[in-house]
């Protein structure tokens, strides 16, 4: 299947690793022009000239943080002055801290919101008015399953993701006769250096080794394994491509099967 990507300009938010970083270089390998930020300059210029490395494509890393609105226009603005268009926009960011309703105050639903929902939004409304000018556009934003069925101790999460599962569908309701998708991807358990770091402090403050963290997680897992960074990058790779042009509006899980509900 040809992806039809070549000459397409993508922008990967929160990319200097982990889940945005894959994505950017599948985007990359597919022939598309790569802008990629994450809010330390150093590493996201590791990561773009990683993925040069790799591909040979064209990719530009820019330190901004997501969770602040000018940042966010820069980010375009600085986007549409080196490669004059953004074809593409993958809105993701950090996650929010575990816990339960015990555990925070409202105002830390606020910074969630900010981090997880805002960000999107920003983003959204900064890359739009190019996308309807060109009748062209691809909206994949990275969420989780938490958005589709919460989990005890994300309360953080499970609220502010729901809320982009809610922006995305409107979105793409709003804009569907004009060429532009947008769709939401809810990664499941997938092995990044984050989910490493949470295997290892599990085994440093003693409850097992980072075996065990990974065998509790895979347990609820039907496939009995966690998703690989790259079988995660596929399937938005697909949605970012001009093949998946009938697909808006859907929060795809991808999970190895996690989810229990039918939809
Ligand atoms: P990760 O390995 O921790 O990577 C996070 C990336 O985001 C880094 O490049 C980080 O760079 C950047 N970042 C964080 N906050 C940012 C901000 N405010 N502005 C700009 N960039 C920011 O995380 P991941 O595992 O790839 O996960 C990505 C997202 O998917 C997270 O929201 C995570 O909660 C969610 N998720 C992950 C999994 C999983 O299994 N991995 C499952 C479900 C959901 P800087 O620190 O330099 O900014």
């Amino acid at each position: 299947m040809k992806l039809g990507l070549s000459g397409k300009v993508a922008l990967v938010a929160a990319a200097s690793r982990g889940l945005g970083k894959a994505v950017a270089l599948e985007l990359s390998r597919e022939g598309a022009t790569v802008a990629i930020c994450a809010r330390h300059a150093d590493n996201i210029a590791a990561a773009a000239e990683d993925i040069r490395g790799d591909t040979g494509g064209d990719v530009a890393g820019f330190a901004a943080d997501v969770t602040d609105g000018a940042q966010v226009r820069k980010l375009v603005d600085d986007v549409h002055s080196r490669f004059g268009a953004i074809d593409i926009l993958i809105p993701n960011a950090g996650g929010p801290a575990g816990g339960t309703i015990s555990d925070f105050k409202p105002d830390d639903y606020r910074a969630a919101v900010d981090l997880n929902l805002m960000s999107t939004i920003n983003l959204c409304y900064a890359v739009l008015p190019d996308m309807r000018t060109k009748h062209w556009g691809r909206i994949v934003a990275i969420t989780s399953v938490s958005s589709r069925q919460p989990l005890d101790q994300l309360v953080l999460s499970n609220t502010a993701r729901a809320g982009v599962l809610g922006f995305i569908k409107s979105l793409s309701n709003h804009v569907a006769a004009e060429g532009i998708t947008a769709n939401a991807v809810c990664p499941g358990y997938t092995k990044t250096e984050r989910i490493k770091e949470l295997a290892t402090m599990y085994a440093e403050s003693g409850k097992g080794t980072v075996e065990d963290y990974y065998s509790r997680v895979e347990v609820d897992v039907p496939m009995k394994r966690m998703g690989t960074v790259e079988e995660f990058a596929a399937v938005v790779t697909f949605l970012a491509s001009e093949r998946a042009s009938y697909v808006t509006g859907v929060a795809l899980p991808i999970d190895g099967g996690w989810i229990k509900s039918l939809y």
